[in-house]
């Protein structure tokens, strides 16, 4: 049984509609697929249609925007939560706010920079997606000509620290992983030490999330060497915690991300669906299903 939990359609920063996705992920021969758009729930729908009329088992996920202590920005993956929850609902609200007020910031600070770039352009790259973001503004660069594709664009002008980086709103990390439990999910923190953040997460801060509710951590993940996925592993046994391992493929907007280029074993995805059946048990919440689940 092949497992991919992290994945991105055009509902957020991905190149293919939540559908074709989907289909691809049957065709690269994937049993159980998580769609994990960033902030937004908007492409389950499709997915699931495309998931009956394909056969494959969908998860229905997202990438949360949150921040550790030390302002770090960190991604957590929530597997199943009811997308209607309150606080969930009122902080996905905030957090696409801040995505959409950041943009003309960028764009003004890219003009400052000498770039003509208009809003138009990043409109026309973004298309109907809920999830603006960096990547859609880097996708506007390469379209003018400006970079070369979506790496050099965070290189030169978009990452922390280069001339177009503006911040924006993002949930408390630990307050975002009792948001998801109370919405009967379960959170995973995805790719944890994919940007250098070894130091702030590590042992002892997974133990404290633990304690919050967190069900998992993405171990096996493009971003992680051989010895930090070693490590994670080490960590996540200690603690008791699910290790999932999945692509973060986003179509053709990330190079090394191919679907199913790291999978998460079916014991531990069945744990995590254990954890998931608990948790909405817990906050009085269907017990969660997926599309064709087995
Ligand atoms: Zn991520
Ligand atoms: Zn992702």
């Amino acid at each position: 049984m092949r497992i991919d939990l992290h994945t991105h359609s055009r509902a957020s920063d991905g190149t293919q509609a939540p559908d074709e996705l989907v289909h691809d992920a049957a065709a690269a021969g994937l049993d159980v697929v998580a769609l994990t758009d960033h902030d937004t729930a908007d492409g389950w729908d499709e997915a699931a249609e495309a998931a009956v009329a394909t056969g494959v088992s969908l998860v229905r996920g997202m990438e949360i925007s949150t921040r550790h202590s030390g302002g770090r920005g960190v991604h957590l993956l929530a597997y199943l939560p009811d997308p209607t929850y309150p606080p969930l609902v009122g902080e996905l609200a905030r957090i696409l706010d801040g995505r959409d007020a950041r943009v003309p910031v960028m764009l003004q600070k890219l003009q400052d920079c000498g770039i003509q770039i208009e809003a138009a352009d990043m409109r026309r790259v973004a298309g109907a997606t809920t999830a603006t973001g960096r990547p859609h503004v880097a996708d506007a660069l390469v379209a003018l000509g400006a970079v070369r594709d979506r790496d050099e664009a965070f290189a030169k002008y978009l990452s922390a620290g280069r001339p177009a980086y503006v911040d924006r709103y993002a949930t408390p990390l630990d307050e975002m992983v009792e948001i998801v439990a109370g919405a009967g999910g379960v959170s995973v923190v995805a790719h944890p030490w994919g940007r250098h953040q070894r130091a702030t997460l590590d042992e002892p801060a997974f133990a404290e999330l633990a304690e919050r509710g967190l069900a998992g951590i993405e171990v096996d993940h493009q971003d992680h060497d051989e010895e930090e996925r070693r490590d994670l592993r080490a960590i996540a046994r200690n603690l008791g915690l699910v290790a999932t391992g999945s692509s973060g493929h986003h179509g053709t907007g990330k190079v090394g991300h191919e679907l199913g280029c790291n999978t998460t074993d079916p014991d531990e995805f069945a744990r995590l669906l254990d954890l998931a059946v608990a948790s909405a048990a817990r906050s009085g919440r269907p017990a969660p299903t997926l599309v064709n689940g087995r």
